[in-house]
């Protein structure tokens, strides 16, 4: 599987990259990872992309397809991977649709995290003092003004990304407002509707979807059930004639036992009804039957 995140910084890509490698196991791309380990190994790259990161400035494109092309043939990425922060501009978009299909390799999903721009700024204050709170070296460009500009970036040189893969019908836009477990499930949900994971990579929500298999199962139960009463339902007339045949004998009470023992529950009432009705129909023709003998009897006296 092969996705993008796109957001402005603060909406959760970073985050949300995360537990989905856990989750199926492919690998994260963060070009802003990548970059600031340059960075601190003092590689060319570094030296290079150093001051504009400081900035809050776009790193060229030739720099950042570069290092994304380097990786993306390592091992690791064999398996599929997640895009964080590259690509951000149309060119960088445009350089990876010419380096996949170089590579034969298809891209799944552009997965679009959108939030609020009023919440960005408390969302990266909250994330310096967890950093801070850990002990972690917090990110130069992590300071108000600093994010101003790169939310600038975003909306001049990476918001058009948006209409570039809706054109080519890859966007999937999820609200990062929410918590961060409902984003994860929803991009999951979208990853599953896209048919963007393999069996193997959905084994847990195969595993979460059992609930409706098991819904599935009890709906033919049911049915099952359903046809069995049905069936159990034309049984009343035979014990009904039962409790008629008792009822002509005279015994009202047998003729309840015999109705009441050959009927299941779900008909209960509907027999009932009917043997009562019949066993009156029939106590009536008993009835006259022993009148008109008596009255033979008479007849004959
Ligand atoms: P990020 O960690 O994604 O917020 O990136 C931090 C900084 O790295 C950005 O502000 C840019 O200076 C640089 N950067 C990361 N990814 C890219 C990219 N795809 N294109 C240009 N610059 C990038």
């Amino acid at each position: 599987m092969r996705i993008i995140l796109l957001g402005p910084p603060g909406s959760g890509k970073g985050t949300q990259a995360q537990l989905l490698v856990q989750r199926y196991g492919i690998v994260q791309l963060s070009t802003g990872e990548m970059l600031r380990a340059a960075v601190a190994a003092g590689t060319p790259v570094g030296l290079k992309a150093k001051e504009i990161m400081a900035s809050g400035a776009l790193v060229p494109d030739e720099v950042v397809v570069g290092i994304i092309s380097d990786r993306i043939d390592q091992p690791d990425a064999k398996n599929g991977f997640i895009l964080d922060g590259f690509p951000r501009t149309v060119p960088q978009a445009e350089a990876l649709d010419e380096l996949l299909k170089r590579k034969h390799l298809k891209l799944d999903a552009v997965i679009e995290l959108r939030v609020n721009e009023s919440a960005l700024l408390n969302r990266v204050e909250t994330r310096v003092a967890q950093m801070r709170e850990r002990g972690e070296e917090v990110r130069l460009d992590d300071t108000p003004e600093v994010l101003t500009k790169r939310l600038a970036n975003y909306r001049n040189q990476t918001e058009p990304l948006i209409h570039y893969y809706s054109e080519r019908r890859k966007l999937s836009t999820i609200d990062g407002m929410m918590a961060i477990d409902e984003v994860t499930r929803a991009i999951h949900r979208q990853l599953l509707a896209l048919g963007a994971l393999e069996p193997k990579t959905h084994a847990r929500s195969a595993a979460k979807a059992a609930p409706a298999k098991k819904a599935r199962a009890s709906k033919t139960a049911t049915r099952k059930a359903a046809k069995k009463a049905t069936k159990t339902a034309r049984k009343p007339a035979k014990s009904a004639k039962k409790a008629v045949k008792s009822a002509v004998r005279g015994s009202k009470k047998t003729a309840k036992k015999a109705g009441k023992k050959a009927l299941t529950k779900t008909v209960k009432k509907a027999a009932k009804k009917a043997a009562k009705k019949t066993a009156k129909k029939a106590v009536k023709k008993g009835a006259k039957k022993a009148a008109k003998k008596v009255t033979k009897k008479r007849a004959k006296r």
